[in-house]
């Protein structure tokens, strides 16, 4: 039983996109998950294995609780009834009362196609008659990773604390970000870019770093007295 997971389409996805979060929840006190769908098996460095026990080093600094890899095939992930129905009984045993999925939109195919076997399991996940031997559990909220998406986030999290870890996290891939004797470089480079896209979505809630997302319900808000983010 988990309360908050996070669903992507590669591992190292989640260190890339809301790794922070993961963080802070975590630390808040509640208990984390991720499923990685795939292995990452059609990368050009590395084998999935080492990739797969990279995600685990990777998890530890996440401080998530459970991870686990669907080894669905990478690069042409299909939106199958096998697949909903896999991550569907997933989610039953897990049952995480939030989920977070891919923006629904991206370049990369397996990130969108992702989103959509996530929120259709998400779904059936809910249907008592799928299948006698597990208890039904629909997700309560879905929210979406939009920072590679180029859109207005709902909400924003503040990870300024977080933000040294999550990149500590991604760096435990090193089949991936350490190129051989001549890493620094390409790790400053990675540094880089991601502090520069977490500074620009901090900016837009006036911390230092933040993770966006998007929600297709409006938000609620009960007391307008005690919104936060300054308007002018
Ligand atoms: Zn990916």
């Amino acid at each position: 039983m988990i309360d908050l997971l996070a669903i992507a389409a590669h591992p190292d996805d989640v260190e890339q996109t809301c790794g922070g979060t993961m963080l802070r929840m975590a630390d808040a006190g509640y208990r984390t998950g991720i499923i990685d769908l795939t292995a990452g098996d059609m990368g050009t460095r590395g084998t999935s294995e080492t990739r797969i026990e990279e995600s685990h080093a990777a998890a530890k600094i996440l401080k998530v609780t459970h991870r686990e890899n669907l080894h669905f095939p990478d690069a042409r992930l299909e939106n199958s009834m096998a697949g909903r129905m896999t991550l569907a009984h997933r989610i039953r045993e897990l049952r995480p009362r939030t989920v977070i999925l891919p923006y629904w939109q991206g370049r990369h195919p397996d990130h969108y196609r992702a989103s959509e076997i996530g929120y259709e399991a998400c779904f059936l996940a809910g249907l008592r008659k799928i299948d006698q031997y597990t208890e039904p559990h629909r997700p309560y909220k879905i929210v979406y990773s939009s920072i590679y998406a180029n859109v207005t986030p709902s909400f924003v999290v503040d990870i300024t604390q977080y933000f040294e870890k999550r990149m500590e996290s991604l760096l435990a891939y090193k089949s991936q970000y350490s190129g051989g004797t001549d890493l620094f470089p390409e790790e400053s480079e990675i540094r880089e870019r991601l502090s520069s896209v977490a500074r620009f979505y901090g900016n837009l809630i006036g911390v230092r770093y933040g993770e966006p997302y998007v929600v297709k319900e409006a938000m609620r808000i009960d007391d307008i007295m005690n919104m936060p983010v300054r308007s002018i």
